[in-house]
């Protein structure tokens, strides 16, 4: 389904242009407007999920398999070193376009550091405890 409302559905819809790098019947594979590095890729699904808890199984499945075979060819083509693969699931994540997507950001040497965050500490007692959370709701 499409939502009208929606920019990413018509960009991956082809009403609205946009650099394309890929596209088969699920998905159109876009650059990012505001690239985080060189060659910033944004997958999109054709239909509308807000995130990746809507996202239906059949299309989750290609959606690694697809970021893999973006990577690999902007590592060949771009001479990137690595790169990310992203996915933000709410405002408080940082998802600001509210159709899933998912960001493959190329990584270069001496490239701008990104994607980081700094590592706290937990006694295993607290992470036990979490755990224990997270399982019952499972
Ligand atoms: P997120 O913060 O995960 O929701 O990512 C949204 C991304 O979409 C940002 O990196 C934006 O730069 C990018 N973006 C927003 N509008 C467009 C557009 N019209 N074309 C290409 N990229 C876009
Ligand atoms: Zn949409």
């Amino acid at each position: 389904m499409k939502d009208n409302n929606c920019i990413f559905c018509k960009i991956a819809n082809g009403e609205i242009p946009s650099a394309t790098i890929y596209e088969d019947e699920s998905f159109r594979v876009i650059l990012d407007l505001g690239p985080a590095s060189k060659g910033h890729a944004l997958i999109l699904p054709k239909e509308h999920f807000k995130d990746i808890c809507e996202l239906e199984d059949s299309v989750a499945s290609k959606v690694l398999p697809l970021a893999a075979k973006i990577g690999a060819a902007m590592k060949k083509s771009l001479g990137c070193a690595g790169f990310n693969v992203v996915q933000n699931n709410g405002a408080a994540a940082g998802q600001t376009v509210f159709h899933f997507h998912v960001h493959i950001i190329p990584r270069y040497e001496n490239g701008p550091s990104m994607v980081a965050w700094t590592q706290g500490e937990e006694t295993p007692e607290a992470l036990a405890e979490t755990a224990a959370k997270i399982k019952s709701a499972l």
